[in-house]
């Protein structure tokens, strides 16, 4: 079908979706029906046959002309009927074909007021497919939405759509899909033309439904041990051949499909073929489906596919399979601090540096985000991987000229060697972890004692889930002072989390590990109530009543829309004035350009909460940051002052630090103050707050309070 022909008949199909839907009963979906399918077809003559008689017709009969029928796929005898003199063609004999099953569901819809919801669900999500692909949605986006309309019909099951790939024109690969388990499809992506229920009903050309899985002709072997029981799939046709197919499949208990049922999945897989060759050739898809689209990079998917080859391979041959995992080193700040369209064009030259250090046979991927793969085939050498690790790293390391400057990252690689096993991948990127712990821009070899840092890491989020449910996550407070008066400025609270095994376990081992998990925003939430109910009870007490408290707030926190809302209620409930609320972001997620993230700190800000920048100095652009969000405090990071009383650097970092807050009418709080040198210095440059050992460790609360509620520097401080 050529591209104008197929968008005509895209739109055609859109028009009479929303007439035969919307009509208000069977007789004006008969109408509207027939008076739709002779404009379309320019037919002389169409009829709707229901029970063995017209029941609708314009022009008939049409005693001299050939007459095409099309079943209507509701269950009865029904039919569409088309006479016309001239034969139509493939593409108009498709559109007949999805207009009578839109016809037979629409009166199915009408009959059955008890499945009218559903129906009128279905009828809604085609006609979103095809004004979806009228208006030249990306393709993903529709294919998704068929898939998701065909698993929205059968609620409890999972949806795929399987093309044809016309490299290997006997495989079919899956290109969209909804519910499945991650795991399996990895191993299924892609299958022979003919086996499974899904190949066969392409090799078929016709809908296949099983009931009972296992025992069925169709069955394989994988999903017979996933435990499926039931499958159904319709074949998608372009242009009159086979393409793909869709498929419905489920876990749960078995039960027959009806015929109502194989009627709908044929139709969404009618619509699908229409999709298909109004947007673009089944072949471009599959090759999205199977390759970054950012770097033009195999995708995981078929990375996976590769090495599973590369494997069998291996295991006739003489040499081993190599596999890279290849990870950035500060990708996250560069993308942070100069935007996502620097971060692609970052990504994509690393693609081609990669490239660059590889051999014809070898394959690199990209795997997400900042990670690469790379296979080595027939490796022989004792350390080939290592040598194009090495060459890696160094290509990578060079100057990268983004947006008319030079930015600098690296990269760590894991490497893992093997002849057998699909563990290679996994083990690469155990391995690439202790790179990056070793201290990044190097490489590492898998060792199997790897595996137990792994678990270690699986263990302590276990641990952290359980500390969450069983509320053992505390709060101790750090009293923050005026350096010139020795007067209580406020409190700083840190999470405290005492494991009944691991004993006292520090913010810096487990706040990392919240973030990747997502965890932290329980705890955040969690942590700023207590802080706020505490500093309440201390005002109550009698402390002072400018009492200020600080509290620390992690980058995914404000990936939560309810963020200030949380913010709102915490001061809400415990009764302190937001202005005495603090709230300490470290630099490099102020530099994250997002601009859902700056309005939720917007929000904050419109509550009357100050907002600081913690560990200030130690990110990639301070003053860009400065720029890009009011803030009303900068703290001044501990390296600074640690040893502004030795040397000269130091002194003059922290006097530029000191005199930018004086500039721009901020706040500065000094950090880690040990030593009474160190805090005369500070006082020497005017820096007018500070926290530290020297005057007090941070503790419970129970401890502190004596302090609070004093309001001074201790006798010793
Ligand atoms: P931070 O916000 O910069 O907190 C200051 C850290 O310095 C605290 O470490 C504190 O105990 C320590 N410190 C205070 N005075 C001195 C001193 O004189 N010398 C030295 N060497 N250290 C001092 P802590 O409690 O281990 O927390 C480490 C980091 O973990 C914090 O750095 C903060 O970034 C993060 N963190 C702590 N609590 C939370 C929390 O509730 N939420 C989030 N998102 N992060 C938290
Ligand atoms: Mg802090
Ligand atoms: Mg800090």
């Amino acid at each position: 079908m050529n591209d104008a022909a197929s968008s005509w008949s895209t739109y055609r199909l859109a028009e009479f979706v929303a007439a035969v839907s919307t009509a208000a009963d069977v007789d004006g979906a008969l109408d509207a029906a027939v008076d739709h399918v002779a404009e379309a077809l320019e037919a002389g003559a169409v009829a709707v046959v229901r029970g063995g008689a017209i029941a609708r017709s314009v022009g008939w009969p049409a005693d001299e002309l050939p007459a095409v029928s099309a079943p209507l796929g509701d269950g009865g005898d029904a039919a569409l009927l088309v006479a016309r003199a001239d034969p139509l063609a493939p593409a108009e004999a498709s559109l007949l074909q999805a207009m009578a099953r839109t016809l037979g569901l629409a009166l199915v819809n009408h009959a059955m007021v008890a499945e009218l919801r559903v129906r009128q669900q279905l009828l809604e999500g085609l006609s979103g497919i095809q004004r979806s692909i009228a208006r030249r949605a990306p393709l993903d986006e529709v294919l998704q939405a068929i898939v998701g309309l065909a698993h929205a019909q059968f609620r409890d099951e999972q949806a795929a759509l399987l093309l044809r790939d016309l490299d290997d024109p006997e495989t079919l690969v899956t290109v969209a899909s909804h519910g499945y388990p991650p795991e399996l499809l990895d191993r299924l992506v892609r299958r022979r033309i003919g086996v499974g229920v899904g190949g066969a009903a392409v090799a078929e050309g016709r809908l296949i439904a099983v009931d009972d899985y296992a025992s069925s002709p169709y069955a394989v072997a994988d999903w017979v041990d996933a435990d499926l029981r039931r499958a159904m799939a319709a074949p998608v046709f372009e242009g009159g051949e086979a393409i793909g197919s869709l498929i419905v499949t489920a876990f749960g208990p078995s039960r027959g499909y009806s015929t109502t049922e194989q009627a709908v999945l044929s139709t969404i897989a009618e619509h699908a073929g229409l999709a298909l060759a109004d947007a673009k050739t089944a072949q471009e898809m599959v090759h999205q489906a199977l390759h970054d689209s950012l770097t033009g990079l195999p995708n995981r998917v078929l990375f996976g596919d590769r090495l599973g080859h590369a494997l069998e391979r291996a295991e006739r041959g003489t040499g081993a399979v190599a596999v890279l995992f290849v990870d950035l080193d500060r990708f996250k700040t560069v993308n942070d601090s100069l935007g996502h369209a620097a971060g692609d064009e970052l990504l994509r030259q690393v693609a081609g540096r990669i490239g660059g250090c590889l051999r014809a046979a070898d394959t690199a991927g990209r795997l997400g985000g900042d990670e690469f793969a790379i296979l080595l085939e027939d490796v022989t050498a004792p350390d080939e991987a290592g040598e194009v690790a090495q060459r890696v790293i160094e290509a990578v390391a060079a100057p990268i000229a983004l947006e008319g400057r030079e930015v600098f990252v690296g990269a760590s690689v894991g490497i893992a060697t093997g002849r057998r096993g699909d563990e290679l991948l996994r083990h690469a990127d155990v391995a690439m972890y202790r790179a990056k712990t070793a201290g990044r821009g190097r490489y590492a070899h898998y060792h199997e004692s790897m595996d137990a840092e792994a678990l270690d890491r699986l263990d302590l989020e276990a641990s952290l889930r359980r500390a969450l449910d069983r509320n053992e996550l505390g709060v101790h407070y750090q009293p923050i002072f005026a350096l010139g008066s020795g007067e209580l400025h406020g409190v700083e609270a840190l999470v405290r989390w005492r494991d009944p095994q691991r004993g006292m376990v520090a913010p810096l081992a487990f706040v990392p590990l919240a973030e990747e998990t997502g965890l932290i925003a329980e705890i955040g939430r969690r942590v700023l109530r207590a802080a706020c109910m505490q500093a309440s009870a201390w005002l109550r007490a009698g402390a002072r009543r400018d009492l200020r408290l600080a509290v620390n707030l992690s980058g995914r926190q404000l990936e939560d829309p309810g963020f200030a809302e949380t913010v709102r209620e915490a001061l809400a409930e415990s009764g302190i004035a937001p202005a005495a609320l603090l709230l300490e972001i470290t630099e490099t997620v102020l530099m994250a350009d997002t601009e859902a993230m700056l309005e939720r700190l917007a929000a904050v800000r419109e509550l009357g909460v100050r907002l600081a920048v913690d560990d200030f100095g130690t990110g990639y652009s301070s003053l860009r940051c400065l720029n890009r969000f009011p803030v009303d405090v900068l703290k001044m990071a501990q390296p600074f002052v640690d040893r502004i009383d030795e040397d000269v650097e130091h002194r003059a970092l922290a006097r530029s630090i000191v005199d930018l807050g004086s500039n721009l009418g901020l706040q500065v709080i000094a950090e880690g103050i040990e030593r009474p040198e160190q805090l005369a210095e500070l006082r020497r440059l005017g820096c007018e707050l500070g926290q530290g050992f020297h005057f007090a460790v941070p503790g419970p609360a129970a401890e502190v309070e004596p302090l609070v509620l004093r309001g001074r520097v201790p006798a010793s401080g």
